[in-house]
């Protein structure tokens, strides 16, 4: 469902059952800043974990890093964002409010107060600043990183000499990012400090092109199997206009939310731009040795850079459902079971005749094996409810029936459908319907 009130919805479950809060909320919050809760912390580990495996251990050509948030500051003059990485702003002068100027129309009045009175747009540069150390002069400047790349270029040597990699081939990392943006919105869609996940794959010169055409389309298919509708995903290609600094081409993931079609990712050519930068500002030769044509080369690169927030925003904003059930309304989040932060939760029906004690036996077998959830609190209903919204794939139940057959009834989340499942066949169960 994509009506206007989605977002309102979603922002109020996500706070009813522990995926996302605001940051700081006892003090009145800070604005587009978020903690993850206990069900939000599982879902943000379950997509990052998964990204990992498909872009680094399930493959031969990429290895993983984690490098440092802080980093020298040269490292932002050569990579071009001290000077490049700003967006342009406009004031409304009537009521003050501040906005990114290629989001909104100018010849338009201010969406604010609806008069239209704009200051000339300048640009604002988006890395947040600090100091480094105990002193606080112009040389102790340092800035918290608006992407993880660098991370990765400024180490190209240190991977490819301890791993003696061979062209093409990828390093990866997730890690924070921050940026101090103009406006930010949409809940996680927009904050000024996200996690990425990013892979800068390097490859011969001239190679671009075709790698770029197999990450985008690598990269759109992983959304899909993370269950996300396949009709709200696209692929989307940047007109000239639009490229970054450092970009010759780049492809978006795009999804339908309910505020429009968004950037969920971006695939872009970066040529050897910040492998050259580094080169020229470091004075170190950042190249790969062909020895084949006996050649020192520096190789071209096929970024992928992907928001770990945006993403958990785009699985939660897919999986909402409000349907009508016996004439009552069920609010339940349809994730797909890899992502989910639980996958079974288990139930006495009653708190009573050793109900409680089966179902703890069955929850101490099931939790090596799956995320599993004990709940005894409230009507049975209300429990499958609070699962429901929590977007636990199944229930199991342990009844009177129990007592004398040793079966539990197993409740299908999206269907609701019940059946009777042997306690000792439990795991093998969950085993064939999940693995
Ligand atoms: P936008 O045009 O939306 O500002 P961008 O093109 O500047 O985004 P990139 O620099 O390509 O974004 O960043 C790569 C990815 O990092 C984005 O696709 C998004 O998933 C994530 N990301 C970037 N900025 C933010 C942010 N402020 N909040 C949350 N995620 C972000």
């Amino acid at each position: 469902m994509t009506d206007s009130k989605t977002m309102d919805k979603l922002v109020s479950l996500c706070k009813r059952r522990g995926f996302i809060f605001q940051s700081s909320d006892i003090y009145g919050g800070l604005e587009a800043t978020y903690d993850y809760g206990p069900l939000g912390v599982e879902l943000k580990n379950n997509v990052k974990q998964l990204w990992w495996r498909d872009v680094v251990t399930s493959r031969t050509d990429v290895v993983g890093m984690d490098a440092a948030i802080f980093m020298n500051s040269k490292v932002w003059e050569a990579s071009g964002h001290v000077s490049e990485f700003h967006d342009p702003m406009v004031d409304c002068k009537n009521c003050k409010a501040r906005f990114r100027a290629d989001h909104i129309d100018l010849e338009k009045n201010c969406p604010n107060c609806g008069i239209k009175e704009w200051t000339d747009a300048r640009q604002f540069n988006l890395m947040l600043k600090t100091h480094y150390g105990p002193s606080e002069d112009s040389s102790s400047v340092i800035y918290l990183r608006p992407e993880t790349a660098q991370g990765i270029f400024v180490n190209f040597a240190n991977a490819v000499t301890t791993s003696r990699a061979k062209l093409p081939f990828g390093i990866a990392q997730i890690g924070k990012s921050f940026r101090n943006e103009i406006t930010t919105g949409n809940f996680l869609f927009r904050s000024r400090e996200f996690e990425q996940m990013e892979m800068e794959f390097f490859v011969k010169p001239g190679d671009t092109s075709e790698w770029l055409e197999y990450w985008s389309n690598a990269r759109l298919d992983w959304y899909k199997s993370l269950g996300i509708t396949e009709e709200k995903l696209k692929l989307r290609s940047h007109e000239d206009n639009e490229l970054a600094h450092y970009a010759a081409a780049c492809f978006d993931v795009e999804y339908e939310f309910p505020f429009g079609w968004s950037e969920l990712e971006g695939i872009a050519d970066r040529g050897s731009y910040d492998l050259d930068q580094h080169t020229q500002h470091s004075g170190k030769k950042l190249t790969w040795f062909d020895s084949k044509t006996n050649e020192h080369i520096t190789p071209a690169v096929v970024e992928t850079s992907a928001g770990v927030d945006r993403t958990v925003l785009t699985i939660l904003v897919d999986a909402y459902h409000e349907e009508k059930v016996k004439n009552e309304q069920r609010v339940v989040l349809k994730l797909n079971p890899k992502v989910a932060p639980i996958t079974l939760a288990v139930f006495p029906l009653v708190n009573r005749d050793g109900m409680p004690e089966i179902a703890e036996k069955i929850m101490d077998d099931l939790k090596g094996d799956f995320a599993a959830f004990f709940d005894a609190g409230g009507s049975i209903g209300r429990r499958y409810r609070r699962q429901d919204e929590a977007g636990t794939p199944y229930g199991v139940t342990v009844d009177s029936d129990t007592l004398s057959d040793q079966t539990v009834t197993v409740r299908e989340r999206d269907s609701m459908a019940q059946e009777r499942v042997s306690i000792d066949q439990l795991s093998s169960y969950f085993r064939d319907k999940l693995c």
